[in-house]
């Protein structure tokens, strides 16, 4: 479905233009931004390749974008690839063994690797080793080769959907958070100066607080209101034109779109508020629990919209406020 909110990578985001290019012009995340500083100027000062880093959160929150800095940072190469990508151990073998010296290997979606590939990445992290089978049978053997100092970054959405092991040999592992309406009007400002877009201080406020807490959300949705803006011929961009574009892209006033407002119906029209179990939510959307868990329900629940129980999803008060419907009597929430 064509979910201008969804904070999924689509193939027409221009990303590449709007993508800060160091730690400073950085916005929000602040807790990681100052460990990172610390992180790349002591692994610089020694002369080492950094510690391997993992980043988990919700997509479009930056964590492509703080890879390739922490290499820019670190003065090294980097070298991008992704989870669903890399088919066979050969092919990740090759990439590692194509590192040049402290180069960064940016893996996206590092939970969807291959369990056989994994297995790879563990003596490569740890050891900087490659163990490699060569040949069948009985005459197979086992080479080991040596790696360049590497530093790997993993990009996940949630910490918990890697294993254990992988997850052990991240020596920094940074969580990042939604972002605060008032660093999502930052990235809104920038976005603007960038596209060439004036936008009034409260115009840049209503897109900020529309974007779900997510900067790539931003960054699409103002490019929506300066296309509605260039339509109707005007010149500046404040709240009032700012909201009529939302309104027309049908992103209500908390950012919700109409497939926030179906999941949330749908707890409240058919399971009176729940508890509702999120497959059976799946089937009733039509969309693939993932999309539900890793996509949808972040931001609901970051709201308090809804909330994650043992025994499945449940409607809260502010969630049926939302939708203008009465909580029934007896519900906690
Ligand atoms: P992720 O890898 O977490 O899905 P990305 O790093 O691809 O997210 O970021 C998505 C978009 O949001 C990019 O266009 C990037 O320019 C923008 N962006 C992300 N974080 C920031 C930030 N802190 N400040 C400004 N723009 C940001």
């Amino acid at each position: 479905p064509d979910r201008l909110t969804t904070p999924e990578r689509r193939p027409e985001d221009l990303d590449a233009a709007l993508r800060p290019k160091s730690l400073d012009e950085f916005v929000g995340q602040q807790a990681a931004r100052e460990n990172l500083r610390v992180f790349i100027a002591a692994a610089k000062a020694r002369g080492d390749a950094l510690d391997h880093v993992l980043f988990f959160g919700p997509p479009g929150l930056g964590k492509t974008t703080l890879a390739q800095i922490v290499a820019r940072e670190l003065g090294v190469g980097f070298r991008a690839t992704s989870g669903p990508v890399i088919a066979k151990s050969g092919d990740l073998a090759a990439l590692l063994t194509n590192l040049e010296d402290g180069d960064v290997l940016f893996i996206d979606e590092i939970h969807r690797l291959q369990p056989a590939v994994e297995e790879i990445l563990y003596p490569a992290m740890e050891d900087r080793v490659l163990d490699l089978m060569i040949g069948e049978g009985p005459s197979a053997r086992s080479v080991r080769i040596d790696l360049p100092k590497f530093t790997l970054v993993g990009a996940t959405t949630r910490q918990g959907l890697i294993t254990t092991p992988l997850r052990d040999r991240f020596g920094i592992p940074v969580r990042l958070q939604f972002y605060a309406v008032e660093e999502l009007e930052q990235v809104v400002r920038r976005a603007a100066r960038l596209l060439g877009l004036t936008l009034t201080q409260d115009g840049a406020r209503e897109v900020a607080r529309r974007s779900r807490g997510t900067p790539r959300i931003a960054g699409r949705l103002l490019r929506r209101v300066r296309d509605f803006a260039q339509a109707a011929g005007d010149a500046e961009v404040d709240a009032k034109i700012a909201d009529a574009a939302l309104n027309r892209m049908e992103v209500d006033h908390l950012g919700l779109d109409a497939m926030d407002r179906r999941y949330l119906h749908m707890i409240a029209d058919i399971y009176r508020g729940g508890p509702v179990g999120v497959e059976t939510l799946a089937a009733g959307l039509s969309e693939p629990r993932d999309t539900i868990e890793e996509v949808i329900e972040p931001y609901l629940i970051q709201l308090g919209l809804i909330a994650r129980t043992a025994r499945g999803r449940c409607l809260n008060g502010p969630g049926w406020t939302h939708l203008g419907l009465p909580q029934p009597k007896g519900q906690a929430g």
